[in-house]
């Protein structure tokens, strides 16, 4: 059909322009990133199509990017030959947003524009940003494959509707032209265009092309010749368009890791940390991983989109290819290039691979170097990715067995070295602390921090100086569970049967406590008699200083949470 239909956008669409528009003005610029961003990932994928289909690239095999722009006119033309969009594409991509998660991340928004701009970099904004700076945006494309009969043209003032019409276009992929706002119009300028490429686009691996400034012959009076108005227009790449993960580390400064970051993992921030890896030998990849600096809001999510994007020999194939790294390193972004691993493989092969295997094993050991070095070296900055992702990484003792000791060593909790919620003090710290005649790490594990802190439990450890870890996240007595052991120390549940505390007692003091015992026997029986509902035993303990009683459970019972996960789940 060639009638205009317009569309409404969906809300959750409405509302992010609304956001956007208001709280990224300081920040504009990232509109043109994010544009080029997205026509390296069109690119990426009509390369990965054209393996299985030559023809897709024969009619223009030199993919690249290209800005041009009209000072005159105010526009700004991001142009690329990669897949395209037919109509159901281009309806679907840019009237709504696929993301997972997005109603709940509208919710947190709370009107505060500070707030609300940190929020929505972590949430990424990319095509919808070309509104930041236009109040027009015209997107026309032909899919790879498709009729130049079978285009069409998007637009849309971004206020709520867009039109699609059908059109014919000659070239392959996608020409986006931004009509900028009358307050915008220098960004339609070539030093401005180019110096933005330089700074946020470098990496890109196709070449961001730019027309060629020729400047004009001079006369013999040192005039400008007039210039040929019909001679073709020739194009220069502006960025250096080498794959960066390709580049020698001393090559890459941090700046271009950071906003590579920010092509691959669609995140606006910087990354808190990256570790950049060529391996030759009997398996040849290149991994280049990325720590984020701040959790998304689905993190949690066991389920979460996670994973790398994968490259064969330079050819993009998938994004989120999760076989590469185990679910508790669910945070980590980045790319992986394998020389080994073939054109055509699919997610049920990499499921199933002996190389990807022995890869996932080798970069989770990465992962937990770049973690141990910067909690060794960067104590601080490692507190702030302990604070983002702990939780996650105490999934790992449960998820990786062969690595829980180097993850116990990652662990951060919080105790009663200091008995603040933070989770600050290290395992070899406790370790470090342990008074003469402990022999054991102690825990207690309750419902939130006030109460692991305040339980009776702990009245005996504290008197005689033990430390005990205050566990209160829910992962916790899952984390703990895997946990046996600490630098040869076990763990015990100060909650869990007996202490053992008194090993150091003399035989004077035994017979005291066992006559002590004697007498007090009748009262225990009376107690059990009439607690014989509630509870399985009534014993004498030396656990408590203040209070005259306490529940334990026993030794081989269920912690108290589980048990209570259980009743919630209606066990
Ligand atoms: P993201 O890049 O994170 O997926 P964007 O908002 O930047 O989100 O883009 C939305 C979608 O629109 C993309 O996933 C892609 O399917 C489509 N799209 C955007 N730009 C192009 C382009 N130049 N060529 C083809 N498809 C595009
Ligand atoms: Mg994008």
């Amino acid at each position: 059909e060639t009638q205009k239909e317009t569309l409404g956008f969906q809300t959750e669409v409405k509302q992010l322009l609304h956001l956007m528009i208001h709280s990224l003005y300081s920040n504009k610029e990232i509109f043109l990133r994010e544009l080029i961003s997205n026509a390296s990932d069109a690119v990426d994928k009509l390369r990965f199509e054209s393996v299985s289909n030559a023809d897709l690239l024969s009619e223009d095999p030199n993919l690249r990017v290209r800005l041009e722009f009209d000072n005159e006119a105010g526009t700004v033309i991001i142009d690329d030959n990669g897949i395209g969009m037919n109509r159901d594409d281009a309806i679907n991509n840019l009237g709504t947003i696929a993301k997972s998660g997005t109603a709940q991340f509208l919710e947190q928004l709370s009107g505060d524009q500070k707030k609300d701009s940190q929020l929505i970099g972590q949430f990424g904004v990319g095509f919808y940003s070309a509104f930041i700076v236009a109040d027009k945006v015209t997107v026309e494309t032909r899919k790879a494959g498709a009729a130049t009969d079978e285009a069409v043209r998007w637009e849309s003032s971004g206020d709520g509707d867009f039109t699609i019409e059908a059109i014919e276009k000659e070239t392959r992929g996608t020409r986006i032209t931004l009509h900028l706002k009358a307050d915008e119009k220098d960004f339609a300028d070539n030093y401005r265009l180019r110096s933005l490429v330089t700074k946020y686009s470098d990496h890109i691996s196709i070449p961001v092309e730019m027309e060629k400034v020729v400047y004009p012959e001079m006369d013999e009076e040192g005039n400008p010749k007039p210039v040929d108005e019909n001679q073709a227009v020739e194009f220069e790449a502006v960025n250096s368009a080498k794959a960066l993960w390709t580049r020698a580390r001393s090559e890459v400064s941090d700046e271009e890791y950071s906003e590579f970051y920010k092509h691959v993992s669609h995140d606006f921030q910087d990354p808190i940390k990256w570790s950049h890896n060529k391996v030759e030998g009997k398996l040849e990849y290149t991994s280049l991983l990325y720590v984020p600096s701040k959790a998304p809001h689905d993190l949690w999510n066991r389920d979460m989109q996670r994973g790398l994007k994968l490259y064969v020999q330079r050819v993009f194939i998938m994004d989120e290819a999760e076989a590469f790294l185990p679910p508790y390193m669910r945070f980590v972004k980045g790319v992986v290039d394998s020389n080994d691993l073939s054109l055509n493989v699919s997610r049920e092969i990499l499921q199933n691979d002996k190389a990807v295997d022995s890869m996932r094993s080798a970069l989770t050991k990465r992962v937990l170097d770049m973690l141990s070095k910067m909690a060794k070296n960067e104590s601080e900055k490692y507190q702030t990715f302990w604070d983002e992702f702990g939780n996650v990484l105490k999934e790992g003792p449960a998820d990786d067995f062969g690595n829980k000791d180097k993850i116990a060593q990652l662990l951060r909790f919080s105790t009663t070295h200091t008995d603040k919620a933070e989770q600050t003090e290290s395992l070899a710290g406790y370790v470090e602390r342990m008074s003469e005649g402990q022999d054991k790490i102690y825990y207690i594990y309750a419902e939130n921090h006030n109460t692991a802190k305040n339980s009776p439990h702990l009245e005996i450890l504290r008197k005689k100086g033990f430390e005990v870890l205050l566990l209160s996240d829910r992962i916790d007595e899952w984390m703990m569970s895997s946990l046996q052991e600490f630098d040869g120390k076990k763990f015990q549940d100060v909650t869990k049967g007996k202490l053992d505390l008194a090993e150091d007692e003399t035989e004077e003091a035994k017979k005291e406590k066992e006559q002590k015992a004697e007498e007090i026997k009748p009262l225990l029986d009376r107690m059990k008699a009439v607690l014989e509902e509630q509870v399985t035993d009534v014993t004498s303990t030396d656990r408590l200083t203040n209070s005259p009683a306490c529940l334990v459970v026993g030794e081989y019972d269920m912690g108290l949470q589980m048990r209570r996960l259980l009743e919630q789940a209606g066990q």
